[in-house]
């Protein structure tokens, strides 16, 4: 089961960046290409469920567990789980991740994240998560490539934040196909476009996308951050806590 759970994994995350660019392109699609985007888009729903219908995920790491950080797969099985950090997919173009890695949350998030996931499941929605808990030495590695603080945590003393499992960066796909929801930007996009509440160079569409983001993270208690429309705090994000340093995967 566990090897097939790697596949799944591996293949959602494939799909789900291929569906992430579809999903950008549907405003132009002509009918052929609709029609393509359509059948491969049921194709791939198919195989995303194989991936989300398997067994609970494996334990976490020991110190992982002492530290209260929980596989979000635990408390939203659906979880579309596309790790940029792991890819060379993110704004420094390397992995910062080990390719196994797993998004982990601090469990004072898990209901909140449940019900954020209920929330768009309930309009056919599912949760896409691409960065959770984030070690330390990854962060410095971010802050040495984007030393703008504006975009980037600076790196401190103590963890907060992604560092301590309390924040996550997430976006929305349909529950069905895949497809991401089209807010606009994509992630990391270090632009005015990104910040939450941006209107300039946004359709209304767009902005809607976002609200609805927002409106399931907030009825999980998630804040949003005005910075980075992905981006949401759980309850205490933002106070000090003692470096975190765990197995990511
Ligand atoms: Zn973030």
């Amino acid at each position: 089961m566990a090897s097939c759970r790697t596949c799944s994994d591996a293949v959602s995350r494939q799909v789900s960046l291929r569906l992430g660019a579809l999903a950008l392109q549907t405003r132009t699609v002509t009918p052929p290409r609709r029609w393509i985007a359509a059948v491969f888009g049921v194709m791939c729903a198919a195989m995303i469920n194989v991936g989300s219908a398997g067994a609970d995920p494996p334990p976490v790491s020991a110190l992982a567990q002492a530290a209260g950080l929980v596989d979000v797969r635990t408390v939203v099985p659906d979880a579309m789980v596309d790790l940029r950090y792991a890819t060379a997919d993110n704004f420094t173009g390397v992995a910062l991740y080990p390719a196994d890695a797993r998004c982990l949350v601090h469990e004072s998030l898990a209901d909140g994240l449940a019900t954020a996931a209920n929330q768009l499941r309930a309009q056919g929605m599912r949760s896409v998560f691409w960065d959770c808990y984030r070690p330390h030495d990854v962060q410095v590695r971010m802050f040495q490539k984007v030393p703008n603080p504006n975009w980037v945590a600076r790196p401190s003393d103590y963890a907060r934040s992604h560092e301590a499992g309390r924040s996550v960066d997430v976006t929305v796909a349909d529950g069905h196909y895949g497809w991401l929801l089209d807010m606009g930007t994509g992630f990391d996009d270090f632009t005015p476009k990104s910040l939450a509440y941006a209107a300039d160079g946004l359709t209304a569409g767009q902005q809607a996308n976002r609200a609805l983001l927002r409106a399931a993270m907030q009825a999980g208690g998630l804040s949003p951050y005005v910075g980075e429309w992905w981006h949401f705090d759980g309850p205490g994000a933002k106070d000090p806590r003692p470096i975190l340093d765990v197995p990511v995967s």
